[in-house]
């Protein structure tokens, strides 16, 4: 089975999660995001270097707020162009220092807590790669470990037909903007929300949070 990748480190390495703002205690509420189109500005061509990184009218604002009210926030986004051949993982973590950058100096709280990313072509199969759920999984399974200081260095993910014991998703939500997106949310069993992609979370954020700030 071809599994996620984790930014800047191994899947199963220990995850140091912030304490989420405002004193809010974490009851197991995820939001997964897409990155491209929810963010920062999509492009067909993809997103090939930090400089090509811009962020969506509030999208900072919108993730600040969703981890103001308890949400742990965690990316789940599909990035071909490694296995295509066009660049590699060090390039994707640098894309990502500059988009947690960019979303740290607009909301302060616009932490993103895991990302998650499939670095597989199409053709692969990837359990990782939406619409298939594998990123929603080890998202879910990491964000829980971290949160109850288990020993990372014995854990074990489980993925698709073999994780029988799932937690409830039923507070948390996935907010994509394209049908795979939505077809990923489905396949895990969260509620998917679609935005549109020139306006990205911020779009859905009022839905989501009943437009309390
Ligand atoms: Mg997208």
């Amino acid at each position: 089975m071809l599994l996620p990748h984790r930014d800047s480190a191994a899947l199963t390495d220990p995850l140091e999660m912030l304490e989420l703002p405002v004193g809010q205690q974490w009851d197991g509420k995820i939001a997964y995001l897409d990155r491209d189109g929810v963010i920062n500005v999509g492009s067909e061509n993809y997103v090939n270097s930090p400089a090509e990184v811009e962020l969506l009218p509030k999208a900072a604002e919108s993730i600040g707020r969703l981890r103001r009210a308890g949400y742990r926030i965690v990316i789940v986004t599909n990035q071909s162009p490694i296995s295509r051949g066009h660049w590699d993982a060090d390039n994707l973590d640098d894309i990502h220092s500059e988009l947690r950058s960019r979303l740290l100096t607009e909301d302060s709280d616009a932490h993103l807590d895991l990302i998650l990313f499939s670095p597989y072509a199409p053709w692969e199969g990837a359990w990782a790669r939406k619409p298939n759920s594998g990123m929603l999984e080890a998202g879910r399974q990491l964000i829980e470990a971290a949160s109850s200081n288990a020993d990372f260095s014995s854990l074990r993910l489980q993925f698709d037909a073999d994780w029988v014991e799932r937690p409830d998703e039923s507070t948390s939500f996935m907010v994509g903007d394209r049908g795979v997106d939505m077809a990923a949310a489905e396949s895990f069993g969260v509620r998917g929300i679609r935005c549109d992609p020139d306006i990205g979370i911020a779009g859905v954020v009022d839905s989501i949070l009943g437009g309390a700030a």
